[in-house]
């Protein structure tokens, strides 16, 4: 019989109400019992699951530390259970989604991330409906990934971005198409699945909550933004959020000695578009060719949240400034459009 794991960590699906807005509340899992439940017949067609608790947070108070205690929960109980889901607030679920799935690499099991935008109780919630979309998901073998399933879609874990604070589509993949459409049936892209090529290598280093640091551009920025966030020792990565096709203030010659620097110093800095769909092109401007002199590493259509997790996880597993440069370019899982995967 399938048997799914729930690691509930937090989020809108299990808050309550308080005075000065939603908060987090533990029992989630039994309250989830009660309303599947309540829905009777529909629940009897869903896999068998556990729910284990981790202490409840809003998302905005996510540390990469959690991380680790989540990649070791479900890592321990990986082979009692045939899939996963974490439910998760929505607001950093796309960096959670990435770090969690460069940390599974080579996983032989679904990994589905899910929560909501409305409580669980609350009327109108869209908790059930994502929790039994996400469980139906989970017990789907072919998926060997980490995924978000929200709403109407199932996005790769390591592309989605949240792009409504208002809409039950809560999420996006900018530059990827949906894993899974979910109207009547469950329609699942078998052929947009990730495949490895290789057996399970499994992480869960200890992260630094300051190891990377991240910078978005805006007219105006100088060297003292770059200096001020590099000056902290512990800071051994430094992301730019660049204009358009990886692009900076090329004239500024203080802003570009400031990030050359700070590559000198082992500080590997690298750059992702702040714009929501496309890619650093280095060559395509002069005002981004110049980063390559100061070993700023472009990183083509990676989505912010997947860059920041991917440093983080190659920090935190040890490795130096040249071995986190050489694996930014690599496509681990996915994390990388099709044209720009080696
Ligand atoms: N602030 C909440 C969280 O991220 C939002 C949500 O879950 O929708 O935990």
């Amino acid at each position: 019989m399938t048997r799914i794991l729930i690691l509930s960590v937090g989020g809108t699906i299990g808050m309550v109400a308080s005075a000065r807005g939603y908060v987090p509340a533990p029992g989630l899992g039994e309250r989830l019992r009660h309303a599947l439940r309540g829905a009777g017949a529909a629940a009897d067609a869903l896999p068998a699951f556990d729910v284990l608790e981790q202490p409840p947070i809003d998302s905005a108070d996510l540390r990469p530390t959690h991380w680790r205690a989540w990649a070791q929960a479900l890592q321990a109980a990986w082979d009692d259970y045939d899939g996963f889901v974490l439910l998760h607030g929505t607001d950093t679920m796309a960096w959670s989604a990435a770090a969690l799935a460069f940390m599974l690499r080579g996983q032989d099991k679904p990994v589905i991330l899910t929560g909501a935008q409305v409580p669980l109780g609350v009327a109108r919630s869209d908790a059930l409906a994502n929790v039994c979309a996400a469980l139906t998901l989970a017990a789907c073998a072919d998926v060997r990934e980490v995924a978000v399933c929200f709403g109407r879609h199932l996005w790769r874990g390591c592309r989605v971005r949240k792009v409504s604070a208002q809409r039950f589509d809560a999420f996006a993949a900018p530059n990827d198409e949906p894993l899974a459409e979910l109207g009547i049936a469950v329609a699942l892209h078998r052929q947009r699945l990730w495949r490895w090529s290789h057996g399970r290598r499994f992480a869960a280093p200890p992260f630094d909550d300051r190891a990377v640091a991240a910078l978005a551009l805006h007219p105006g920025l100088g060297a003292v933004a770059v200096r001020a966030l590099t000056a902290d020792a512990r800071v051994r990565a430094l992301l730019l959020h660049s204009y358009g096709a990886g692009n900076v203030p090329a004239q500024d010659r203080a802003f570009l000695d400031a990030l050359a620097d700070a590559s000198a110093r082992g500080v590997v800095v690298a750059n992702v578009t702040q714009c929501w769909h496309g890619a650093v092109d280095p060559g395509a401007y002069a005002t981004g060719s110049v980063l390559a002199d100061a070993g700023v590493v472009p990183l083509a259509d990676m989505t912010p949240e997947a860059a920041w997790a991917k440093l983080h996880v190659l920090l935190a597993g040890g490795a130096d400034a040249a071995t986190v440069r050489a694996e930014l370019g690599r496509n681990w899982c996915g994390e990388l459009g099709p044209q720009y995967q080696p």
